[in-house]
């Protein structure tokens, strides 16, 4: 089995129904993995949330660096990196998914 990318999806995604993702991270910034692999050659990574809707920066500071750090780690057990990470649709993570925050801090890691 091998990953090619992730698809990122927000939890107002309505292919998100308590499955179809291998990772759940909750606002609070746990970590919930999915008892099966969602699909062959993706990883499927959801942030709790809805993210069409403007949310603060700070609310969800610990859940970007949680994310963040599962990311990481994961492109390197499958030798992926961010550029490999693709939202699931246009309306899914939503417009206000902050993007930029979490590649920045995926290249700060690098360093
Ligand atoms: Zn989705």
């Amino acid at each position: 089995m091998q990953y090619t990318g992730f698809t990122i999806h927000h939890s107002a995604c309505p292919s998100i129904n308590g499955k179809g993702f291998d990772f759940l991270i909750t606002r609070q910034g746990t970590i919930i993995p999915s008892a099966k692999p969602t699909e062959i050659d993706h990883l499927h990574i959801c942030l709790e949330g809805d993210f069409s809707v403007k949310v603060s920066g700070d609310q969800m500071k610990e859940q970007l660096f949680i994310a963040t750090k599962l990311i990481m780690r994961l492109c390197e057990a499958y030798h992926l990196s961010f550029e490999h990470m693709h939202p699931h649709t246009l309306t899914c993570p939503g417009r206000h998914f902050p993007w930029a925050e979490l590649v920045l801090s995926m290249s700060d890691g690098y360093h």
